[in-house]
């Protein structure tokens, strides 16, 4: 530090010295405070002369200091613009108007092109100079550069912008919701539901009351494990429950430790494809019975010709009245009996099978199965069938008997390649009390199902067979959940395949409907 000796003279000299000094040191020592400061401050004389500027203002403004002071604020070959990419008058200048009305002026965000033609962002603000009896001397502007946040935010609305015209666009409908499911935003509205009506309301409202349920399940799920998940849902219209929507939550995490707050919600309408599969549903139906009818009309062959012949034994002459007459008789209705059976079987596939479901024994409508189907799939197969006494659940007969004869079908085209002695099939029922549900397995020791299409059996359209549709499984899976159940599977390659049909014993139905209940394979 530099020291200075005292120059001889009077005690008043020396004070004077002493003073001046003081007043440098403390000049000097505002200078590398201003210097030191993080934004660039300017001192503008009453004429609008620059007479001081620090190291960042003279950084920013991209002047030598000698360039910037003594020259006016007017004169400097810099553009002030607005936010808006206007230019910004001088008169508007925060140190014009300090100068003009003697008052500090707000904050305001100025763009300035430089004189080689880069602009940079900074909060300006200046307030009045005044000397100490109060008079205005001039003013002080300071500035902060903000090019950085204004890039960043530009880049960031850029982003925004990018992504709200994408989400806008999509398809699928988007919304936000809090943690409560209370609809914060939605990218558009839904078939018929307007856009404003559902912010602030509960998403829920929107769900068919038969769906509600694994609807709230699924959102605590997504709060509590943060995993997505997908799932298919009815949507609960003005006009009713008409819409079926593809339904995926996705949590929105801010951080690992913190809660998630929000859930964001992507709905797909599939009114279309359901009613697709449900119209592919109905023709795989009619081909199924297409399909058995040639074996079924061979089962009856049968009895028919047993029925006819007992009938021409007892109408001959060479049939004795009395006992063996009567015999013949009774052994031909025993045939029709078998015949009568077959057609029963047959109208209850036959049937279009309702959406409404009603209590049924499982048991029966696997006996129906196998009595159609079997004839189809059961040759040169072992089956063995273990039923158990099991609740009744709740189904809709005719859907279901397509589902186990679609499996049983599935299960005989697996083994077609096997020698006979190691074809066979298992059917048994299985019962999970705690959970109200009555499992039916499928089993067979065919070719298996490798385990890269393990996740795609149950796609519509997926099939592994030369002449195969692939729409039996997807239709089985689609009936099975209609009906509150569903539908899982087992498969080892090469040993062979258990389908489980897992259905519901408990959702109360009623008893009007319960009591008119259509039954399959009933007579
Ligand atoms: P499709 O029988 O017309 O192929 P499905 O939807 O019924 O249509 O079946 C889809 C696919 O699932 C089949 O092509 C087959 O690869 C597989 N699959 C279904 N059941 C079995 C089974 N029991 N064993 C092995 N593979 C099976």
């Amino acid at each position: 530090m530099e020291t200075r000796s005292r120059p001889f003279g009077t005690a008043a000299d020396a004070a004077n010295v002493d003073e001046r000094a003081t007043l440098e040191h403390r000049a000097n020592l505002v200078r590398v405070i201003l210097d030191a400061v993080p934004g660039g401050v300017i001192h503008v004389a009453l004429d609008g002369s620059v007479v001081e500027a620090n190291a960042e203002a003279i950084r920013l403004l991209g002047y030598r200091f000698d360039e910037l002071t003594h020259r006016f604020t007017m004169s400097l070959e810099t553009t002030a613009l607005r936010e808006d990419g206007s230019p910004y008058p001088i008169s508007e200048y925060p140190a014009t108007k300090v100068l003009a009305t003697g008052e500090p002026q707000a904050p305001i965000t100025i763009g300035v092109r430089r004189p080689n033609g880069e602009t940079f962002w900074a909060v300006f603000r200046a307030v009045p100079a005044r000397d100490t009896a109060g008079t205005l001397t001039g003013a002080v502007v300071s500035f902060i550069d903000i090019t950085e946040r204004k890039r960043a935010e530009e880049e960031l609305r850029r982003s925004e912008a990018k992504w709200r015209s994408l989400v806008e666009n999509l398809p699928d409908c988007v919304l936000i919701m809090d943690r409560e499911g209370r609809i914060e935003w939605v990218s558009r509205s839904l078939p018929d539901l307007e856009h404003q009506q559902f912010i602030g309301t509960p998403s829920h409202a929107y769900v068919a009351p038969n769906y509600l349920d694994e609807w709230v399940a699924r959102f605590a799920a997504v709060l509590e494990t943060r995993a997505v998940t997908r799932f298919e849902t009815r949507g609960f219209g003005r006009r009713g429950p008409s819409v079926w929507y593809e339904t995926t939550l996705v949590p929105i995490v801010e951080a690992p430790d913190v809660p998630v707050e929000r859930v964001l919600l992507l709905v797909r309408d599939i009114t279309e494809r359901r009613e697709m599969i449900a119209g592919l549903a109905e023709k795989e139906r009619l081909a199924s019975i297409g399909m058995l009818s040639a074996s079924v009309a061979h089962e009856i062959m049968n009895p028919l010709t047993y029925v006819l012949a007992n009938l021409d034994f007892a109408l001959s002459e060479r049939c004795p009245p009395g006992a063996r007459k009567t015999k013949a008789l009774i052994d031909a209705r025993d045939g029709a009996g078998r015949m009568q059976q077959i057609v029963w079987d047959l109208r209850a596939l036959g049937r279009t099978g309702s959406e409404e479901l009603f209590y049924v024994d499982v048991r029966s409508v696997i006996e129906t199965a196998l009595r159609l189907a079997g004839p189809e799939v059961a040759k040169n197969v072992r089956v063995s069938v273990e039923l158990t006494e099991v609740p009744g659940v709740l189904a809709s007969e005719s859907r279901l008997c397509q589902v186990f004869i679609n499996l049983l079908i599935n299960a005989g085209h697996a083994m077609a390649d096997l020698p006979t002695g190691e074809r066979s099939i298992r059917i048994r029922t299985r019962s999970d009390e705690g959970a109200n549900l009555v499992g039916v397995e499928v089993s067979d020791t065919g070719i298996g199902i490798e385990a890269e299409n393990m996740g795609r059996i149950f796609d519509p359209f997926f099939t592994t067979k030369a002449t195969g549709t692939g729409i039996g499984l997807s239709i089985a899976k689609e009936h099975i959940e209609r009906m509150g159940g569903r539908i899982a599977v087992e498969s080892e390659p090469g040993r062979g395949t258990t389908f489980t049909v897992w259905l519901s014993t408990t959702r109360v139905l009623p008893p009007r409907a319960e009591a008119s209940a259509p039954r399959c394979g009933s007579r």
